[in-house]
């Protein structure tokens, strides 16, 4: 099981840096996150993801 680096924004140091302890979660919404914090700085962090790359959602308001 390769350890795969996920990129998500930082809300702290405003970049993108590498997240650590990822896991993806689901939505109530039914969307699909990874969650985890920044190796940086430990701010949470989460970055949405498509579960299938054919589906095409459009952002809700
Ligand atoms: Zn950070």
């Amino acid at each position: 099981m390769a350890d795969e680096v996920i990129m998500a924004y930082c809300v702290k140091e405003k970049a993108q840096k590498p997240m650590k302890d990822a896991k993806e979660v689901i939505l109530k919404n039914g969307k699909h996150a990874m969650q985890g914090v920044c190796s940086s700085c430990g701010t949470k962090m989460m970055k949405f993801v498509s579960a299938k790359k054919t589906e095409s959602v459009p952002p809700a308001a």
